[in-house]
């Protein structure tokens, strides 16, 4: 019997492969790093084939552990890095430029132009999403421009054009299958996601030539299958999904109100409005949540750009810690920080603010601030801006009573106390913490008959440890009021 899956997690820092049972118990996996290419400061790209070689590399290894037959394995799901914009040739398969990943800034000139145009508002009507560099558009637009004889050749039908999830299933396909799903489509301001269409309006403001783009897929389709003689193996590959709407998936957030937070390199607020695009009157995006059975499920989404990347910095670049879990047994030392504020607006403000010339600061230093205060105030600072996205959403009428996190941050207990605190929600960890990929594989499972209905998918998540909000009134709001006036401090002019 076929019955156990493979996902392929293809994110910003890393790439990563694990193989698991129908029971959500890993079979073997295998995880790889790739440099990061920062040509220029606000420039951020990867090198294709270095995306591509880590993800041969982690699934032929993941194939190879104990235990584990590729026969055995029914469907094949991939999750990745959004909006980080790809183009290559069709007869070649080779890129013509790096990856252009989502945290780069290049285009904000463009998007401010754009604004001048008056089309913000037909953008975000039409995606739910704005007008900000992060997106994919402008960087393919970037593309088409800066390459020598790209938009020739794009409106020729010689290039196509991809997210990462485009690219992987191109190469894994053996060029057969130029594709991506409903979820990564919403995320290029290319998409109208009302109609699931890619939108003739939106092409031509963008100036994106047609013949570029992938087809839009369900979340759990056919999307082929591997080539064998790319990871030595042919398996279908039946799931794809941006890495956000995985984690959602993965925490099993298939009811409306159902609200999860990542805490990973940046930080990811979704929460699921159900059949309702619910349009955000406080700068939230709306996204493709998922899209199966071609029945659509909105999200209203918050994201963060710093959060785990900050206490990167204090590692990296500060050097005033070891390890990244030094931060708990610092802070649960300090106990909270009033004074001293961290804004890690190192690559701009993300949601709420969307201020991409904002740069970070610490304030309100005294005589005895030190190294463990700073390393405190950090993690309050993440704290802090998940209010920020979650005030903004009751603002538009999505309160959930309890939040689902993930990601490498939340083994930090004192992080999630504080965090408890900040939100006044009840913070929920799940014995799993991989949401991403596990919800890359729960898509291939559903697409390839594993699962039967997402109420299979229900079945498999458990909870591992509550937080409860336990702070008073008036030092909570003390505390955020000090962080509202610390970002006002940093916000550029208008
Ligand atoms: P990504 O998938 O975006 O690469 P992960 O989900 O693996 O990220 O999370 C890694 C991030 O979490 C890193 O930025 C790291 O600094 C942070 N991190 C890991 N462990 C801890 C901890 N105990 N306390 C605080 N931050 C942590």
């Amino acid at each position: 019997m076929k019955e156990h899956l493979i996902a392929i997690d293809q994110g910003t820092s890393s790439s990563r492969c694990v193989i698991f049972d129908r029971n959500g118990s890993v079979l073997g996996s295998s995880q790889q790093e790739f440099p990061q290419v920062y040509p220029q400061p606000g420039w951020v790209e990867h090198d294709p084939e270095a995306i591509w070689t880590s993800v041969v590399d982690t699934t032929r290894k993941a194939l190879a552990s104990r235990g584990v037959a590729p026969l055995s394995i029914a469907g094949l799901g991939i999750t990745n890095q959004r909006e980080t914009t790809l183009v290559w040739d069709r007869e070649t398969g080779r890129c013509i430029y790096n990856a252009i990943v989502w945290q780069d800034r290049r285009t904000a000139k463009t998007c401010q132009r754009l604004r001048e145009r008056g089309v913000e508002e037909a953008v975000i009507e039409k995606t739910g999403l704005r007008l900000d560099p992060y997106f994919s558009a402008t960087k393919l637009a970037w593309l088409l421009d800066h390459v020598d004889g790209a938009r020739s050749r794009a409106e020729a039908g010689r290039l196509a054009f991809g997210t990462v999830d485009s690219f992987l299933l191109w190469r894994l396909s053996g060029g057969q299958v130029h594709a991506t799903d409903a979820t990564n489509a919403s995320r290029t301001l290319l998409f109208n996601i009302h109609s699931q269409q890619w939108d003739d309006e939106l092409l031509d403001i963008f100036g994106i030539p047609a013949a570029l783009l992938p087809a839009v897929r369900d979340c759990a389709d056919d999307y082929g299958h591997t080539d064998a003689a790319a990871i030595g193996a042919r398996i279908p590959i039946r799931g794809v999904a941006g890495d956000q709407q995985a984690a959602l998936i993965g925490q099993a957030g298939f009811e409306p109100g159902v609200t999860k937070s990542t805490y990973g390199t940046g930080c990811f607020v979704i929460a699921n409005t159900g059949a309702e695009a619910l349009r955000s009157e406080n700068k939230l995006l709306t996204t493709v949540a998922y899209r199966l059975g071609g029945r659509v499920t909105y999200g209203l989404e918050g994201s963060i750009f710093v959060a785990g990347s900050a206490v990167q910095w204090l590692r990296d670049q500060l050097r005033i810690i070891d390890s990244a879990q030094a931060t708990e047994a610092i802070a649960e030392a300090t106990g909270i920080v009033e004074t001293v504020h961290v804004v890690p607006a190192f690559t701009g403000l993300g949601a709420p603010y969307w201020d991409p010339d904002a740069r970070g600061a610490v304030l309100g230093l005294t005589r005895d601030s030190g190294i463990n205060e700073i390393v405190t105030a950090t993690l309050q600072s993440i704290a802090y801006q998940t209010c920020d996205l979650t005030r903004a959403m009751a603002d538009d009428g999505i309160s959930p009573s309890v939040i689902r996190v993930d990601g490498g941050m939340v083994a930090n207990n004192w992080f999630l106390r504080f965090l408890a605190d900040m939100l006044q929600v009840t913070v929920e960890r799940p014995a799993n913490v991989e949401s991403t990929v596990t919800g890359a594989a729960c898509l291939a499972g559903l697409g390839s008959g594993v699962y039967g209905s997402v109420q299979e998918i229900e079945a498999l998540w458990s909870s591992d440890a509550r937080f409860e909000p336990g702070m008073d009134a008036g030092r909570r709001e003390r505390l955020y009021a000090g962080w509202l006036s610390a970002v006002s401090r940093v916000r550029t002019p208008g």
